[in-house]
């Protein structure tokens, strides 16, 4: 039997006594056997952080700079066989690891030049009125405390690295906490980090289960929750901690419309291509996958056709196979879970274009349309290959249909015309809105996060590092 993978304690290598197993969810193959740290372990990493925290906050900034272009340089120069690991570990296919990985790259190498102009602070002069003649006021940002991070399982590394890059550039110490099905790249991540010179004490990541997160959560060592995951537990997080400085990045129902000017052929086969691309991305497993097509009428039955080919051209299949467009779910409850949702929407009435079918852990792209107000699949995030689309009259129409859901992450307009990106920017309830392409576009310097039950706060580098520090004034008398 080979030792189980170690978990990173205040800095070092450590085991505890039990262990959870890592399978691949295309053939069950194991990817790894993970050491679970106990509850003194976890105790002793909380405690290290925050008798560290002023010692970091206080680090050089040529320090945490240097930490964090290292860790871009050896994840680029590791980058095949830490792809490798996630698609292994995750079920993603393997060119949308690597991507990721590259990603993760980007938020390192911005993490590093934010750190190189963070906290200039400004002077302000405060003689404006009588009672601050003399005065100064100097201002800069301190870190709230110790970050607890904790990460879902659909991007481990990328969305592991935008809590940890963060954290180092503004000197705050950051406990990571993976999950469950992809705690090995994130495992890497700190086999990298241990090759900095950040303090002991800065940094961990503890593979915690979920039963032991509430009582993690509470812990008043720990003033800072950055969270991405899903809805139930992000908002059960801040309903228990409503005092912390908590960030919830959560689910979303993309919605993709297609408005009456983006008509010509050529139009209509690029967002037919794109929707088809990003609604079955990771198996539809991202919080900003396409999952509604809402196109003008005039427009809709020339779409239709071209958005079923473009959907039945994925190609499903092994995710270490370079030409696989679409993997397995991350396990086989996930993909028998959006089964039973499209059932229900075809049972009630929904017409089932393509797709529709499951093979264990793989659902096969899908696409529905006439799908009943009301269904699951019409209100909630599907989070698996489905797309459904839909007609709307006009543009007032289409943006009403977006804002009609309960989630406002991004959404993607297809249109020509400034005019109309400047109303959708206004009208769409939603975090960030793109234009001439899907709502799955994100930049990582990006301010990144959600409206409605999408969430609270920014992620995208500079944003997080304004979450995890306040402003603090210096006001000087006697000048
Ligand atoms: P999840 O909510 O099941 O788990 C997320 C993390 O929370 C995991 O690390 C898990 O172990 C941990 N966790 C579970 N119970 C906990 C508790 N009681 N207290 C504290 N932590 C706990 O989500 P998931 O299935 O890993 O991820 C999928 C969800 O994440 C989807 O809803 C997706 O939309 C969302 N997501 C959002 C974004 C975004 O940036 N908005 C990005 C990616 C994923």
């Amino acid at each position: 039997m080979t030792a189980p993978i170690a978990f990173w304690l205040a800095g070092r290598e450590a085991t505890g006594e039990e262990t959870f197993d890592v399978t691949n969810s295309w053939d069950g193959r194991l990817v790894g056997t993970v050491s679970v740290p106990t509850e003194a372990q976890v105790e002793e990493a909380v405690a290290a952080a925050h008798a560290v925290r002023e010692e970091f906050a206080a680090t050089p900034a040529h320090v945490r700079t240097a930490a964090l272009d290292h860790v871009a340089k050896r994840l680029t120069e590791r980058t095949e066989e830490i792809a490798q690991l996630i698609s292994a570990e995750n079920g993603k296919p393997i060119k949308w690891a690597r991507g990721e990985v590259g990603r993760a790259v980007s938020v390192f190498r911005w993490a590093a030049e934010e750190a190189r102009r963070f906290n200039a602070g400004e002077a302000q002069r405060l003689d404006t009125d009588a009672g601050g003649t003399g005065r100064l006021a100097l201002t800069r940002r301190v870190p709230r405390g110790t970050v607890l991070g904790i990460a879902p399982f659909n991007f481990p590394l990328n969305l592991s690295a935008h809590k940890v890059a963060p954290a180092i550039a503004v000197g705050a110490p950051i406990i990571l906490k993976p999950a469950p099905a992809t705690p090995i790249s994130s495992l890497v991540l700190g086999e990298i980090l241990a090759e900095t010179d950040l303090p002991a004490g800065s940094w961990s990541v503890l593979p915690v289960p979920n039963d032991r997160m509430p009582a993690l959560v509470k812990d008043e060592r720990l003033p800072v929750i950055s969270f991405t995951g899903s809805g139930p537990v992000g908002w059960s997080i801040l309903d228990s901690v409503p005092r912390k400085h908590v960030t919830l990045e959560l689910g979303g129902n993309g919605a993709a419309v297609v408005l009456a000017d983006w008509s010509s052929e050529a139009d209509l086969d690029w967002a037919a291509q794109r929707v088809a691309t990003f609604s079955n991305y990771q198996g539809g497993q991202s919080c900003i996958s396409v999952q509604r097509v809402i196109a003008d009428a005039s427009l809709y039955e020339r779409l239709l056709p071209k958005v079923v080919a473009a959907v039945e051209a994925q190609v499903t299949g092994d995710p270490s196979d370079a030409s696989t467009d679409v993997g397995p779910l991350v396990s086989e409850d996930a993909a028998k879970r959006v089964e039973s949702w499209v059932d229900e929407a075809v049972a009630a009435g929904a017409t089932l274009l393509t797709g529709g079918k499951r093979d264990g852990a793989t659902y096969a792209p899908t696409v529905l349309a006439d799908v009943p107000a009301g269904v699951t699949i019409a209100c909630e995030e599907v989070f698996g290959p489905v797309l459904t689309i839909s007609k709307a009259e006009g543009e007032t129409a289409a943006f009403a249909a977006v804002n009609d859901s309960p989630y406002g992450l991004q959404a993607g307009v297809f249109t020509h015309d400034l005019q109309t990106a400047f109303r959708a920017h206004r009208a769409l309830e939603v975090g960030g809105v793109v234009i001439g392409d899907v709502p799955s576009y994100r930049a990582d310097q990006m301010p990144y996060g959600g409206a409605k039950q999408s969430g609270v706060g920014r992620e995208g580098v500079r944003y997080a590092m304004d979450d995890y520090t306040y402003e603090r004034v210096l006001v000087l008398t006697g000048l």
